[in-house]
C-alpha cells in the first residue's frame, strides 16, 4: 500500500525514471515500469519541474535496480543479488553501502 501522506512530491527525467520524495526526506527513483508495478497514481502528488540527471541514470540508484552498482535491475544482474539499492520509502544510506562495499 501506498502511503501518499508520507509523499511530498516527484519529478520525472529525461531518461525515462521517476523520483519521488518523501516527508521523512528519503526520495527514491524508478523507472515508469516498476511506478507502475508498484501503483502509484502520480495524479495524487505534486509535480517538480522536470531533470535531465537523477539519482537512477546518473548513479544506478533506484529501488528497481541491483545493489551492486551495476546499473542492471534488480533480481537480473549477474552478481546473484536479488536485492535494490534502495528501498522503498526509506532514506537511502549512501555511507554505510560504501563502507559495506569496503568492507
Ligand atoms: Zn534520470
Ligand atoms: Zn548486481
Amino acid at each position: 500500500m501506498i502511503d501518499y501522506s508520507q509523499i511530498e512530491s516527484y519529478s520525472k527525467c529525461d531518461c525515462g525514471a521517476i523520483t519521488i520524495y518523501f516527508r521523512n526526506g528519503a526520495s527514491n527513483s524508478m523507472k515508469e515500469s516498476t511506478r507502475k508495478k508498484l501503483g502509484i497514481d502520480l495524479h495524487k502528488i505534486s509535480k517538480l519541474q522536470p531533470s535531465y540527471c537523477c539519482n537512477h541514470c546518473v548513479n544506478h540508484w533506484g529501488i528497481d535496480i541491483c545493489e551492486c552498482g551495476s546499473g542492471l535491475p534488480a533480481g537480473e544482474c549477474i552478481c546473484g543479488s536479488d536485492k535494490a539499492v534502495e528501498t522503498f520509502g526509506e532514506k537511502f544510506d549512501s555511507f554505510s553501502k560504501i563502507l559495506k562495499n569496503f568492507c
